[in-house]
């Protein structure tokens, strides 16, 4: 049978705040479609509690907001990247008040209403945006309800991108990207979708690792189409662990913001004694990497399975006011934090690499566009500080829509694409592979790819993600598709690009931590990882 190729300006896989925001800047002019693997809101934009960095008062410059995060990127961040950010990041807030998001405010003493900024790690400022303690949620619901009533948007939710079409894949004599091979769910089908421009948008990985803040969605499948199209990625060795995830056998993957420890949240070990200062001058307010490392050593030293975060002494009205989110999640679990103390532990909560862009979130491929925790555009460096992500989707959502509507008459339209074949599959006969070799790789990335590295660790590491590299391929050729069985593809080779790229930084910097090399080289200028794709070509 078949299939008619769907047609549009632009697809933008995934709708978390970067799909969103570059949907939404595209809308009054081309036709997108917009696609989810789940629900439109569902993914890590809408689970951001602590807010949006952005230079919103007198006493603040966006000099000091670049030194913050030239800081924390330990050397390696791009600064004009960084600079583009931090210049952009309040004509952002602007467009996102516009869009009517209730962001928190607090009245001045002459009487005015100000935004209500918060100071996180990192930041010599108060200068992240939010909306108490729930931003993700209301920035999101609010896009979302502007993408549903934008007549040229079209939704696919629970449509799950298996691979990018490529000129070079069709062996035709063009390199651009010519659309994405769509897995609809519920029906089990999959088709093509063309476009003159398609945009990765489909967030982190975090599901890499058995412990992590991240949402069901985040298993690096953009990375890991972009690598098979043809991009290059860079740094993928450095992954956040957030400090703070709740500890509890229910509490799936909650995490407690760090504007927790921003506004006076005391890290305490079981016998209550606090530790911090014994790992970093600034306590608490030193960066995640930091602060998460400090936890897992002592978490190892004293055999426990967990700290302690203690906010209680600044009383239950301002913990209210300032964290009702959180509170009300707590008090399910049987926790009250205005009353004591929270069992919290690390988790995977960021990926700072991924696929290379340039400022307008151009990829390698032509007409193939990078923008969110997927891309890698060097302004996080070897450390992100913390709400500088959000950020990042809102600025470069924006430049990769101007980028596309100046080049829009260029672009031409690539006709009909070919059926998915599925000749040669059958169904399954043994769904076990499936979960087994999920289960395994997030427990060796956790053992031995971590927040503490070895050459040993990672060499084991390398052995299994090898063998089961093969493995999954093997099953993806013989049998039908399934999302569980796309996402384990790519959560495999999104493991081995970090390993490999692990391997590759012979030095500890930012968030790569290794006890075989603990110092950080003085290499001037410091080089970025980057993997270099079979299917790449240079311009
Ligand atoms: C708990 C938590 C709290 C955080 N708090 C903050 C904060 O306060 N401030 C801050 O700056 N950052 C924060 N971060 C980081 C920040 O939220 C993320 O980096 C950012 O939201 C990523 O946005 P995104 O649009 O790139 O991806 P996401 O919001 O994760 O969206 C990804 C989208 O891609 C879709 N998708 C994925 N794969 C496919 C596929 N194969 N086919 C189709 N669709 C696909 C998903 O369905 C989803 O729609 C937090 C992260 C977490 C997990």
């Amino acid at each position: 049978m078949t299939v008619k190729t769907l047609s549009y300006d632009v697809l933008i896989l995934g709708s978390g705040l970067a799909g969103l925001t570059t949907a939404l800047h595209l809308a009054p002019n081309l036709r997108v479609a917009l696609v989810a693997k789940r629900d439109l809101q569902e993914g890590a934009s809408f689970y951001a509690q602590g807010g949006i960095a952005a230079v919103l008062d007198v006493h603040d410059s966006i000099e000091l907001h670049i030194r913050d995060t030239l800081n924390a990127g330990a050397g390696l961040c791009d600064p004009q990247a960084v600079r583009f950010a931090a210049e952009n990041a309040a004509a952002a807030i602007e467009w996102l008040v516009a869009q009517g998001v209730p962001f928190t405010r607090a009245r001045q003493p002459d009487g005015r209403e100000e935004f209500h900024l918060t100071r996180e790690g990192g930041h010599s400022q108060r200068r992240v945006v939010h909306a108490a303690d729930a931003t993700g949620q209301a920035v999101i619901n609010t896009l979302a309800n502007q993408v549903r009533s934008c007549r040229n948007i079209d939704l696919f939710e629970q449509h799950v991108a298996v691979e990018l079409i490529t000129g070079a894949w069709l062996r035709r004599p063009t390199r651009r990207c010519l659309g994405a091979y769509l897995l609809d769910r519920i029906t089990g089908k999959v088709m093509p979708c063309s476009a003159r421009f398609v945009v990765l948008a489909t967030g982190g990985a975090g599901k890499v690792y058995i412990y992590t803040s991240n949402p069901d969605v985040a298993t690096g499948d953009g990375i890991a189409l972009g690598w098979r199209a043809g991009c290059r990625v860079a740094n993928m060795e450095f992954i956040q662990f957030h400090p703070t995830c709740l500890y509890h056998p229910r509490a799936k993957s909650f995490l407690i913001s760090e504007a927790v420890r921003g506004e006076g949240g005391r890290l305490l070990l079981p016998d209550g004694n606090s530790f911090m200062k014994r790992f970093d001058s600034r306590g608490e307010l030193a960066p995640r990497d930091i602060v998460a490392r400090a936890i897992d050593h002592e978490m190892k030293r004293l055999g426990a399975e967990f700290v302690y975060l203690d906010i209680s002494h600044k009383g239950a009205e301002f913990v209210l006011r300032y964290f009702p989110n959180i509170h009300a999640r707590c008090l399910e679990y049987g926790f009250d934090i205005t009353r004591e103390p929270l069992p919290v532990v690390p988790a995977a909560h960021y990926i700072n690499g991924g696929i290379m862009t340039d400022l307008r979130g151009r990829t390698d491929v032509d007409g193939l566009y990078a923008v969110g925790e997927v891309a890698h555009t060097g302004i996080h460096g070897a450390n992100r500080m913390a709400s500088n992500s959000l950020l990042e989707c809102l600025v470069f959502g924006r430049a990769v829509a101007t980028d596309i509507l100046s080049t829009q008459n260029a672009a031409p339209d690539p006709g009909e694409l070919p059926n998915w074949d599925e000749s040669r599959v059958t169904d399954s006969d043994e769904m076990v592979v499936v979960s087994h070799n999920w289960d395994e790789v997030r427990r060796f990335m956790w053992d031995y790819v971590g927040i503490v590295r070895t050459n040993k660790r990672l060499q084991r590491a390398k052995h299994r993600v090898d063998l089961l590299i093969q493995e999954i391929d093997q099953y993806y050729r013989d049998f039908r598709l399934t999302a569980d069985l796309l996402e384990l593809r790519n959560l495999v080779l999104v493991a081995d690009l970090i390993i490999r790229s692990a391997q590759q930084r012979h030095e500890s910097r930012g968030l790569h931590y290794t006890l075989d090399y603990p110092h950080t080289t003085d290499e001037i200028p410091t080089k970025n990882t980057v993997l270099t794709s079979p299917h790449y070509r240079p311009r």
